[in-house]
């Protein structure tokens, strides 16, 4: 090595093994740096240079293998390609980029053709272009912990392994299992990933350096299965009988998966399709240049920004209110044991904080905690919890009618029926009980927390928490600044999500909030679609194409139409019937009142759902419909546009507003929240990678047709008079 290593240490046993532990100073976590590339290469070329070292474990001095490349570092490089190509032309810049992002490719390909035998002990996680190491290396060893996983993850952020991941796996694998694992991203287990042949041995993690060094030991080849001549892949070759039973299906899956709006998924295929026709070498170059082209995609920045960095920051705290000391939570009173109640008692419960759940009597507040133990019950069926940890999560839930329980709680979280003179009274009560620091939380979803907290006698420390249903599975939560909330109980609520391995995103007090708000206005569109006479199906279809997760008459369905028509009505008398839909209303009337058809909770709305069967959107829908239109008429991509830009602007109006005060906090909402198409970056990033302009005009033609839910906003307006973005404030700041 040139210059002595500072993120691996490099030692030499008496066996002449030599042992690289990458264990990067300052940093609780291994990543890829340029750094690390050039260390890694000065590590062969030190093993080839010196004949007494017979070859190389590599391993990591830190509890996680890796967790892979540094995508800060990637995005750089996209700054780079830009600023190439002002000064040199697209030509030099593209030339630049391609060779830089095929730099961890080459090293790889240099470590598994050098000569000597490199083998890689993991224990940890080792994800991404780190797992992409460990199969450079010709020799595998996992630690058969809990805590080991594996895996090509990029997909996730938009992006697909372009250091030799795709074309080794697919030589590792039957090609449908591989492009499976890159498609899903998945972590693997260790067991699951030797069963896969992605390793070669599994053993104890006190023994995987040991179990590596006695493979080098006792002759471990330094040749990888595609370097050996007349190499098979294991489904044989693209062109052939075989192949054609693979490659046209998993185009279809593709279609079906993606609607073609991740081209990192398309990249994938193409990557593998190519790459299994060619020798490794020029396999590894069609890969980089895919990697190269994806690096550069509109859908991989915005993946990356929103799902890796923006939501590493606010879970990091970024909008944390900096003043308070961080809280200390031991003790969580839960109010209302009902669906939500018994959620929240459950992951707070799961995170190791002792909870007080209370209902009006015993057996309320016992049919709760008996929601968490099916819950948990249900982890163990699946292999992913143990008997122990039911008796220890049970044995932290106290269910009780007893109001006095609260006493020693530093949070209780409210969430008894969504009617505020019930609130009230539950809100006197357990102020009545709460020890002086404690912070009361509201679960409300319709209610103004400011309105709530006009009848506690403390509003500063009066705060929304406002969850996601169902509560164990949905990774958002909305943490609600009413007029009076302070700084404590904003900080509190953050820190009480965080340890529930959730993410909060702080939202000042407004009807719908942040989320609900957005959504609402796309299951609306759903009903607008229906009334005008589109065809059921292909609502749904153009809401999956548009690359939202469900249909919105699905999604309706899921919520509950009695629940939508609920919240209809109290807006209409609340705010007037100019503020409500009447094609919506008629329609929720119809099929709820007329009809009796509530959602899936009484297996009949906008789908029948038959007892074992698939279900199946109604048939009576087209009697609802006052005109049916022709579909060949309609323009699919209209209703696509629809679909995303009501949300889009429903987002823009809560910045306007002062609702949303940071654009990260709305793309991380978005996507966690409700799913609004990924690979946009979420509901402002859909609008600041297309251009306010764009969007504007986008919107304009629009609001032509169906009407003035889609005027643009007079923020969105200026900004495509100056070509500002969301985002600029946000640099403004840093
Ligand atoms: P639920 O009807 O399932 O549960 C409410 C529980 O509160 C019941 O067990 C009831 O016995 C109990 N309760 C009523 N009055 C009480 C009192 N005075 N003291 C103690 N307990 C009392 O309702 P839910 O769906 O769990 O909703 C609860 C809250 O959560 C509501 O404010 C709702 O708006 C909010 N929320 C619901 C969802 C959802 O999807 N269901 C999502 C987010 C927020």
């Amino acid at each position: 090595m040139s210059e002595p290593a500072k993120n691996f240490r490099f030692e030499v046993d008496a066996d002449g093994i030599g042992l690289a532990t990458w264990d990067m100073p300052g940093r609780s976590m291994n990543v890829i740096t340029m750094a690390v590339m050039d260390e890694l290469e000065g590590i062969v070329d030190a093993v080839v240079a010196d004949a007494g070292i017979k070859g190389c474990v590599i391993t990591s001095g830190k509890p996680n293998f890796s967790g892979g490349a540094d995508l800060t570092m990637l995005q750089g490089l996209g700054a780079e390609y830009e600023r190439l190509k002002a000064s040199a032309g697209e030509e030099a810049a593209m030339r630049h980029f391609f060779e830089e992002s095929r730099r961890l490719s080459l090293v790889f390909r240099k470590l598994e053709t050098c000569g000597k035998p490199f083998a890689a002990a993991v224990q940890g996680l080792c994800l991404g272009g780190a797992f992409e190491l460990a199969l450079a290396c010709h020799h595998r060893v996992l630690a058969d912990d809990d805590k080991t996983r594996v895996g090509l993850p990029e997909i996730k952020v938009g992006l697909f392994p372009g250091g030799g991941g795709t074309q080794r796996v697919a030589r590792l694998m039957q090609t449908g299992d591989a492009l499976q694992m890159l498609f899903k991203g998945e972590q693997l287990r260790a067991l699951m990933a030797k069963n896969m042949g992605l390793a070669h041995a599994v053993a104890p993690a006190a023994e995987i350096v040991e179990r590596a060094k006695a493979w080098i030991r006792d002759g471990g080849s330094a040749v990888a299965p595609w370097d050996v001549p007349k190499f098979k892949a294991p489904s044989g070759k693209v062109y052939s009988p075989a192949g054609m039973m693979i490659w046209p299906p998993a185009n279809a899956i593709y279609r079906r998966e993606t609607h073609d709006n991740y081209p990192a998924a398309k990249a994938i295929l193409a990557s593998v399709y190519e790459g299994l026709q060619l020798p490794m070498d020029l396999g590894l170059r069609v890969e980089s240049r895919y990697f190269a082209h994806i690096l550069r995609t509109k859908e991989a920045q915005a993946m990356i920004r929103t799902l890796f960095i923006s939501m590493g920051e606010i879970n990091k705290g970024a909008r944390r209110p900096k003043d308070v000391e961080p809280s200390k939570i031991g003790k969580v009173g839960v109010v209302g044991a009902g669906f939500m109640g018994a959620g929240i008692a459950y992951v707070t419960a799961q995170a190791g904080m002792e909870v007080v759940l209370i209902d009006c009597d015993q057996a309320a507040a016992d049919a709760g905690k008996a929601h968490c133990h099916k819950l948990i019950t249900g982890q163990i069926n699946r292999g992913k919890a143990k008997t122990a940890d039911r008796d220890a999560l049970l044995a932290r839930i106290t269910a009780t009618p007893d109001y006095a329980a609260l006493g020693d709680c530093d949070l209780v979280v409210e969430a008894v029926f969504e009617d505020p003179a019930v609130k009230a009274e539950v809100i006197g009560k357990v102020e009545a009980a709460l020890p002086e620091h404690a912070i009361f939380a509201s679960n409300t979803s319709t209610l103004p927390i400011s309105g709530l907290a006009k009848v506690s006698r403390r509003p500063e420390s009066f705060v929304g928490i406002h969850f996601f249903s169902p509560v164990e599975k949905m990774l958002l939560v909305e943490v609600i600044r009413g007029t009076q909330t302070g700084d404590r109980a904003v900080a509190t609520a953050l820190d009480y999500v965080r340890a529930i391995k959730k993410t909060g995103i702080v939202v000042n007090d407004a009807r719908g909030f942040f989320a609900n708000r957005c959504v609402l206005a796309y299951v609306q569109e759903g009903h607008k679609m229906l009334m005008e006479g589109v065809p059921p199906a292909m609502i749904e279809n153009a809401g999956r194409m548009a690359g939202m997760p469900v249909g919105p008459l699905s999604l309706n369905d899921e919520v509950a139409l009695d629940l939508g028509l609920k919240i209809l009505k109290a807006t209409e008398a609340q705010l007037g019937s100019a503020a409500i839909d009447p094609d919506q209303k008629r329609l929720l009337v119809e099929m709820v009142e007329n009809r009796g058809r509530l959602g899936r909770k009484n297996k009949r709305g906008f789908y029948d759902y038959p007892e074992g069967g698939q279900k199946k959107l109604w048939p009576g829908l087209f009697e609802l419909q006052p005109n049916r239109l022709d579909p060949d008429s309609i323009d699919v991509d209209e209703l696509k546009h629809r679909f995303l830009v009501v949300q889009a602007l429903q987002a823009a109006r809560t910045v306007q507003e002062g609702v949303i005060t940071d654009p990260r906090e709305a793309d991380v909402g978005s996507i966690l929240g409700f799913g609004f198409a990924p690979f946009t970056g979420g509901a402002l990033s859909y609008i600041d990678f297309m251009g306010a302009a764009a969007f504007v005009e986008l919107a304009r033609a629009l609001e032509s047709k169906h009407g003035p839910r889609f005027t643009p906003p007079d923020n969105l307006l200026a900004m495509a008079g100056n070509g500002g973005r969301f985002y600029d404030a946000l640099k403004r700041a840093a």
